[in-house]
């Protein structure tokens, strides 16, 4: 039913330049994104906007899922952490791209969005994604250490505790800021970190020990 509306965006975030690679076009196409968007607003699925789920928050823009999913460059078989699960858009798309043999830890402060979350997921059968409850800002040590760590929500610095749950190499995504933010990768390798800015963006704040 959406499919041509899904082929259009897609299209514009290739010519756009958010979506780069093949494995993230691919992405896009195979996850359907109406699926995890609330009934009443199901026809806006495929406009490159940020939509409400519920609880004051949103599931992201498609450009700027494309933004992180580029930056990170994940690779098959990867064990990633999300913090900040909302819908579960972005997990089951990131599972796409690390493949049946990776797994995507996520963590929801809201209970009754990590319980939409799961329901959302079952329904298109995405099972590498395992939803959490609880403050993300501490990341989620039981299953550490992670080859991509990314934060979906605006955090008032790096929080430590992720730069720690962090594989050495490893890449670590967080929009630094209050809901006006700087989109920060952190690397790490050899025991080394370096900081790159990529950009403006806006979010949902961090909210923890470790957030606002
Ligand atoms: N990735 C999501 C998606 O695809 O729908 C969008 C996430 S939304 C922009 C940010 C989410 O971060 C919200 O659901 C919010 O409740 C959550 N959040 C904020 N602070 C958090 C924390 N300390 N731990 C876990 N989740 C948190």
């Amino acid at each position: 039913m959406f499919e041509q509306e899904k082929e259009r965006l897609v299209f514009s975030l290739c010519k756009e330049g958010y979506i780069k690679t093949d494995s993230v076009k691919q992405a896009f196409l195979r996850v359907p994104r109406e699926e995890f968007v609330p009934d009443f607003l199901k026809k806006y699925s495929y406009v490159d906007t940020p939509l409400d789920i519920g609880n004051g928050q949103t599931i992201s823009a498609p450009h700027m899922v494309a933004i992180m999913c580029e930056a990170l460059d994940i690779k098959k078989s990867q064990k990633i952490l999300e913090i900040g699960t909302g819908s579960g858009y972005h997990a089951a798309m990131v599972a796409q791209l690390v493949g049946e043999t990776g797994r995507v830890y996520t963590i929801e402060r809201f209970e009754s969005l990590a319980a939409i979350a799961k329901q959302n997921l079952d329904k298109i059968n995405c099972t590498n994604v395992i939803v959490e409850v609880g403050d993300g800002s501490c990341g989620l040590p039981r299953y550490q250490p992670y080859d991509r760590i990314y934060v979906t929500c605006a955090a008032p610095s790096i929080p430590q505790p992720l730069i720690d749950q962090l594989r050495d190499p490893g890449k670590l995504l967080v929009p630094v800021g209050d809901m006006y933010c700087e989109l920060t990768l952190l690397l790490k390798e050899k025991q080394k970190q370096t900081v790159h800015h990529l950009g403006g963006c806006v979010f949902v704040p961090l909210v923890g020990k470790y957030g606002h």
